[in-house]
């Protein structure tokens, strides 16, 4: 119920969640809502801490259930996880969003978050190129987003997958990091191209001393490894005067908006002329 006001999602009450028939009820409705389209991108705007100027935007799910209305992905991603559905959804998500983007100003970027789950199917960069190739969205301006350490269940494969993307001009970077998810290993595993702090630290930058040090630390990091950082859970200007300061490149979060639907972004666009 806490998140219910603040993200405006439809939100199952604790004994509701845990209720096995709810469960079962958003599996076989997912099953559907994904031919049908009812799981769409929203567009967070990402900002050049440098310039000012918008970079691009993260992909966010969204379901647009006709009943429930709007369910978080921190609901149905587990569940499209478990039933192996993700596959499918993450394709739809990615098509949806490239031929949205496609009209867009060519200086915009697209970064999809990609669940650890994918990275054990053989076929998944293939399938990425694919999708790319098809809504005719340029590799060279999309990033994946990757957290989690199951990656390393599969590592062999997870290089091979990220290594084809890349070859396509696909960027990498680390997302969540700070988190449990994430950690200093991850790093060299993969060839990340940048590193994503988790809305955790940012959000509490103006009150936690703690928070300004690990932010620091991260930056630092990011600047000796040459991996530029964006921040996420940017909710006020002091928070990013804080980031610009600290000579963090990229932010996103509330205060510049909340993430759009494609209508949303097109609007948006209009505004700055970069239809
Ligand atoms: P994430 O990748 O860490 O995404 C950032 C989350 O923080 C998003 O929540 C975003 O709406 C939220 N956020 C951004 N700025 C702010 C802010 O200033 N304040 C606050 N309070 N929140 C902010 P969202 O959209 O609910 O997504 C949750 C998670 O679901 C994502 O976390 C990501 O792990 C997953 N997810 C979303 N879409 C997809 C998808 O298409 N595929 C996969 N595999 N996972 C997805
Ligand atoms: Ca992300
Ligand atoms: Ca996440
Ligand atoms: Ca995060």
């Amino acid at each position: 119920a806490k998140k219910a006001g603040r993200n405006r999602f439809a939100w199952f009450d604790q004994s509701m969640e845990r209720d096995l028939q709810v469960r079962n009820e958003l599996e076989s409705g997912l099953r559907l809502a994904i031919p049908r389209q009812e799981v769409v991108p929203y567009f967070e705007q990402q900002i050049d801490l440098t310039t000012g100027r918008l970079h691009g935007f993260e992909v966010l799910a969204r379901w647009e259930h006709p009943t429930r209305g709007m369910i978080s992905p921190e609901q149905f991603i587990p569940i499209a996880e478990e039933t192996g559905m993700i596959a499918e959804l993450s394709l739809s998500i990615m098509r949806q969003a490239f031929q949205a983007a496609r009209d867009w100003d060519s200086s915009l970027t697209l970064s999809i978050n990609i669940s650890p789950w994918q990275l054990r199917d053989a076929w998944l960069a293939q399938k990425v190129i694919k999708t790319l190739t098809e809504t005719g969205f340029p590799a060279n301006r999309l990033e994946v987003e990757i957290t989690e350490s199951s990656l390393f269940d599969n590592l062999p494969l997870a290089q091979s997958i990220v290594g084809s993307l890349k070859n396509q001009g696909v960027r990498l970077a680390l997302d969540d990091f700070g988190t449990g998810y994430s950690s200093l290993a991850h790093l060299r595993a993969l060839p990340f191209d940048r590193i994503k702090i988790d809305k955790s630290f940012v959000m509490s930058l103006n009150e936690s001393a703690d928070s300004v040090a690990i932010v620091n630390a991260i930056v630092s990091l990011g600047e000796s490894l040459h991996l530029p950082i964006t921040a996420e859970g940017v909710e006020d200007a002091a928070i990013e005067e804080r980031l610009r300061a600290m000579g963090c490149a990229k932010a996103q979060g509330w205060h510049y908006g909340r993430p759009l639907p494609q209508a949303g972004v097109r609007r948006l666009l209009a505004e700055r002329r970069l239809l």
